[in-house]
């Protein structure tokens, strides 16, 4: 997901966004899409190991928000010994107002009041095992993250006898879900159905354990590939998008169809339903063929058709390129009919934005597509593990976002460009950073952040930020090559971190846990500094010095450069006199300071640390920089505070939209 808004934004925008959400179910049209639906192929070939198989025959009740459903889980056991006990995921559990989630939700936002308009819940009716039997009375309820007992998004069955390895076992769980009003990714707004995290979903067995977190409030997923064949009984005005593709619709006779879905070498499944759905359809030819790009706008949101399906082909020609082929035959794209479900990603579904009428130059709408996208390949293919190394995923997707939206637009206009202002997206993500830059190291458990202020800042920005910086160290070319890799190698494979670190050391040649360490798994925090620069006549203890005269007159010139912050990296300084000598002097930054002196006939005129800007994790630009007071050349100083005003335009901006 895309996180843009902090707490006083979010305030704000959610009644805007009420006002604007009341009015526009009047204006809903009845009737079908007029797109012809076709039917796209399937994979030759497994993609994954195919852990899971999950057969769903689902009806829904738009009126009720309501949803009955049988569903066959057939699990492969791919843990190498037997399995007598399996953890589940019932997600919709965690709108209840004493769930980990709501409680979490609460220590952050004490201004966001509990309504039962958002209650859902997931009710197991019945656990079977085939072969074994009835289990229903065998679940548990379990909370193994904070052992919050009125949290019931996690429950465990145990077997009477266990699963041996590479044995399957299958589990028929008959399930009734009540959706609430969105407060988080899925339900409903009006007549927009938002079906996301519905279903119990096995946990993963993962490093040797079974891996399956409660949901908390800054928590993503995790679960195992498989194939999907999901059935979903609806009213026949409905409307409908879902991951993988629709391969039948059935009219029946009380008024409802049922949509045949298959989904394969997928981890998750999410639907959505509006009556008035528009749908647009495009293609992208990428270098494993032809893709179905399936959009659904709103009906009043039409004339951004066009902008959604081209930043969509904009986007996947650029990952195809860089990072490897998207192999699926269909994405779809949401256009959300509330906020609070958008910017959101499923595997071959993401949902969009709902800033797309802001000015065109604040690029909000193309970050939230360009990044949703982007999770298709972080999230939906390499699927690490969200729960616990989440800036695998948030992180690396951020900083490929930036790298996207900078080859689009340039790299100082790919967050703004607007009214003369401009400013980078990676600039914003690392003006992210900088608001809670030293509580949490990249690496700590999801909901173990201190706030969740602090995991925005680190999970996106200070990952993006660390991934922008590694550029200096490796170059550009080298870390798009280590992704590549990483991408090709671990895709379907939930790898670990040091699989990521590893495999850009790999591409690298270079032993980087100098940096790794600091960056990574430390919360050092990085800022040099020029402490001071003066030039001092040679002649100053004359009693009668002859008048100064440039490019007579000889100076000694000194600048002290400091280390502020604890995190050690190799810098550059460059020294310019007045003469229009320039000097670059590279220090390792070990001690905690270095004095450059120089004995010229020129005088210092500037004096400048990281001269190519490109040690963005360094937290504070305003001190890199020296200037002689009448040099008209401190620019950098002026960007500086030009910076920082566009970043409060831009914050203002936010808030609005
Ligand atoms: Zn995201």
């Amino acid at each position: 997901m895309r996180l843009i808004w902090n707490v006083a934004g979010l305030a704000i925008l959610l009644g805007l966004l009420q006002i604007a959400n009341g009015e526009s179910s009047s204006s809903r049209a009845e009737g079908m899409s007029t797109a012809v639906r076709p039917i796209a192929t399937l994979a030759d070939q497994p993609l994954s190991e195919r852990v899971v198989a999950y057969q769903i025959d689902a009806r829904f009740d738009p009126a009720k928000h309501t949803l009955d459903a049988t569903e066959v889980l057939t699990y492969r056991n791919p843990t190498g010994r037997p399995q007598d006990t399996f953890p589940f995921h019932l997600y919709l559990n965690a709108f209840q107002p004493q769930s980990t989630f709501v409680r979490e939700g609460h220590r952050e936002h004490r201004d966001l009041q509990w309504e039962e308009k958002y209650r859902a819940s997931a009710d197991i009716k019945s656990l079977e095992v085939v072969g074994i039997g009835d289990l229903t009375a065998k679940i548990k309820f379990i909370s193994p993250d904070d052992g919050n007992p009125d949290d019931r998004t996690v429950f465990q069955v145990t077997l009477p006898r266990p699963v041996g390895p590479n044995e399957s076992v299958q589990f028929k769980i008959v399930f009734h879900d009540q959706f609430g009003q969105i407060v988080a990714r899925t339900g409903y707004r009006n007549h927009f159905m938002m079906g996301a995290q519905w279903f119990p979903k096995v946990g993963v067995w993962w490093q040797g354990a079974w891996n399956c977190h409660q949901f908390h409030s800054d928590t993503e997923f995790f679960a195992d590939f498989g194939a999907y064949d999901v059935k979903l009984t609806l009213p026949q005005n409905e409307v409908v998008g879902a991951s993988g593709i629709e391969i039948s619709e059935i009219k029946n006779n009380d008024g409802t169809k049922t949509l045949t879905f298959r989904g394969e070498d997928i981890h998750d499944f999410a639907w959505t339903a509006q009556p008035d759905f528009q749908v647009v359809e495009g293609e992208f030819n990428g270098s494993m063929g032809g893709v179905k790009i399936r959009v659904l706008m709103q009906p009043g949101h039409m004339n951004q058709a066009d902008r959604h399906l081209r930043i969509v082909r904009e986007t996947m020609k650029r990952f195809d390129d860089w990072y490897g082929p998207y192999p699926y035959k269909q994405i779809t794209v949401v256009d959300p009919g509330d906020f609070r479900a958008g910017g959101m990603e499923y595997p071959t579904l993401f949902t969009g934005d709902v800033t797309w009428w802001a000015p065109a130059g604040l690029h909000l709408f193309e970050q939230v597509v360009v990044h949703e996208f982007g999770h298709q390949y972080w999230y939906g293919m390499v699927a690490t593990n969200e729960f616990e190394n989440a800036w695998l995923d948030e992180g690396i997707n951020s900083y490929t976002e930036c790298k996207i939206l900078d080859d689009i637009f340039g790299r100082e206009k790919s967050g703004l460009d607007l009214w003369g202002l401009t400013e980078g997206d990676s600039a914003q993500q690392r003006n992210s950073y900088l608001g809670t830059p030293d509580f949490d190291p990249m690496t700590r458990f999801a909901y173990q952040f201190a706030t969740g202020a602090s995991y925005g800042d680190v999970t996106y920005g200070k990952s993006a930020t660390v991934l922008y910086t590694l550029e200096k160290v490796i170059g550009e070319a080298t870390l798009r090559r280590a992704l590549r890799t990483y991408f090709m190698r671990y895709r379907f494979m939930h790898p670990t971190q040091e699989d990521f670190l590893k495999t850009v050391e790999e591409a690298s040649g270079q032993n980087l846990r100098w940096y790794f360490d600091q960056a990574v798994y430390g919360t050092n925090i990085l800022d040099y500094e020029i402490s001071s620069a003066r030039s001092d006549r040679l002649d100053w203890y004359l009693e009668k010095p002859p008048e100064e005269k440039k490019g007579s007159t000889s100076y000694r010139t000194e600048i002290l450069v400091h280390r502020k912050g604890d995190f050690i990296f190799p810098v550059e300084v460059q020294i310019k006199f007045d003469n229009g000598e320039s000097v670059i002097e590279h220090w390792d930054g070990k001690d905690r300071w270095v004095r450059y002196a120089y004995e010229k006939k020129a005088k210092v005129v500037s004096a400048e640390l990281d001269p190519e800007h490109s040690l963005l994790v360094d937290r504070n630009f305003f001190n890199n920089s020296y200037a002689d007071q009448e040099d008209t050349r401190a620019r950098w100083k002026i960007v500086n505070y030009w910076t920082w005003c566009t970043q409060l335009l831009m914050q203002c901006l936010s808030w609005l939209a």
